[in-house]
């Protein structure tokens, strides 16, 4: 049985019923949530967006493998209604990197797997510099070694949030 991390996020209009069912189906879908942070609020990072952001931090046990983990994260995305193609037709008007989205599902750990195929990066390349994914993973598993950084993840977060407030 292994221990892998996801990160759900959404700035649909009703992000918080979306992460919901987000959640229902990653059970069903990747094994047994031992344990999810609470939904937190933050400005769209990287893009500008009318709507705040949540995103929440859910920990599975699981028999599948990460691969497999990152198709049924996928697979999820597009249950619950993510529309890539109309992503697509908002970054080219808008010419941003990111658009808004119904939801998105990151894997943040496996275990402590260091991954890095064309498919996966594991742990997520961005996290550590991410505010709004350290703030819900310290909620999970503040204690967690980060496998590359060798940091806990509780310090990474405190001084990402110092790092902030100096540039304020
Ligand atoms: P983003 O999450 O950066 O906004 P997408 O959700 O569109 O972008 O993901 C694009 C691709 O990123 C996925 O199809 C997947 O193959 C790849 N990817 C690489 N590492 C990860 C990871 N740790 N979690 C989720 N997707 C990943
Ligand atoms: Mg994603």
């Amino acid at each position: 049985m292994s221990r892998v991390v996801l990160l759900t996020g959404s700035n649909a209009p009703q992000s918080e019923s979306v992460l919901h069912r987000t959640a229902q189906i990653l059970a069903r879908r990747i094994g047994s949530l031992e344990c999810a942070s609470q939904i937190y609020y933050s400005e769209p990072w990287g893009f500008h967006a009318e709507r705040m952001f949540a995103n929440q931090a859910l920990l599975f046990t699981t028999t599948l493998s990460p691969v497999e983990v990152l198709d049924e994260a996928l697979g999820a995305e597009q249950e619950v209604g993510r529309d890539r193609a109309q992503e697509q037709v908002e970054k080219s008007l808008t010419g941003e990197r990111y658009a808004s989205r119904e939801v998105d599902v990151d894997v943040m750990f496996y275990d402590d797997e260091v991954i890095n195929t064309s498919r996966l990066t594991v742990p997520h390349p961005l996290l550590h510099v991410r505010e709004f994914a350290l703030q819900p993973l310290c909620e999970v598993m503040a204690d967690y070694r980060h496998p590359v950084l060798g940091r806990e993840l509780k310090d990474i977060y405190e001084e990402l949030k110092g790092a902030v407030a100096q540039t304020k």
